[in-house]
C-alpha cells in the first residue's frame, strides 16, 4: 500500500436479517423484503466516508437449494435496487461453503463461514481499511464471533429500522 493511501472505516453488514429480511434462504429477488431503513442507512454510511461491505454465509448454495449464480444475480438486483435510491455497497463477500453441504464441492470446513472471520479479513487486505473506526452489524451470535475474531466491535441488530442503528453507531465514535 502506498504512503499516501488514506483509511477509511468500513461497517460489514451481514445480509439476511441485516439488510433484507430474513425469510430461510432468499434467493430470488421476489423473496426479499428490505428491512426498514436499509437504502437510508447504506446512503449515510457512503456519506460518512465508510466503507460498505457485505459479508452473507449463502449455506443455501452448498446444500444444493439454489446454485452460485442466484447469489450473485441477487447482489446485482440489489446493487441496482440500493443505486436507485443512491445508496451503494462498495464490496460483497458470500460463502457458498457448509462442513455437510449436499455437494460435495462445497463440502469444506472453509475460513470464510461465519463465525470465521475470513471474509472480513479477505476484505481488510484488498481495501485501505481503518481498523481502528469499523464495526459489524449483525443478526446473529456468529456475526459478532466474526467480527471479534476479525479485531473489530460487533453490533446485535435485534430488527427495527437500521438506519436508526447506524445513526446511533455514527454518533458514537466512527
Ligand atoms: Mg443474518
Amino acid at each position: 500500500m502506498s504512503g499516501g493511501t488514506v483509511l477509511k472505516p468500513a461497517a460489514f453488514l451481514d445480509r439476511d436479517g441485516v439488510l433484507i429480511q430474513d425469510t430461510g434462504y432468499p434467493h430470488r429477488p421476489d423473496q426479499v423484503a428490505w428491512i426498514p431503513g436499509a437504502a437510508e442507512a447504506v446512503r449515510r454510511l457512503n456519506g460518512a466516508g465508510v466503507f460498505v461491505f457485505v459479508v452473507t454465509n449463502q449455506s443455501g448454495v452448498g446444500r444444493g437449494y439454489f446454485p452460485e449464480t442466484d447469489v450473485v444475480s441477487l447482489h446485482r438486483w440489489m446493487e441496482t435496487e440500493l443505486a436507485s435510491q443512491e445508496a451503494r455497497v462498495d464490496d460483497w463477500r458470500y460463502c457458498p461453503h457448509h462442513p455437510e453441504a449436499a455437494l460435495s464441492r462445497y463440502r469444506l470446513d472453509c475460513s470464510c463461514r461465519k463465525p470465521k472471520p475470513g471474509m472480513l479479513l479477505d476484505l481488510m487486505r484488498r481495501w485501505p481499511v481503518d481498523l481502528g473506526r469499523s464495526f459489524l452489524i449483525g443478526d446473529k451470535p456468529s456475526d459478532l464471533a466474526a467480527a471479534e475474531a476479525a479485531g473489530i466491535p460487533g453490533h446485535l441488530f435485534r430488527g427495527g429500522n437500521l438506519d436508526t442503528t447506524v445513526r446511533m453507531l455514527l454518533g458514537t465514535g466512527v
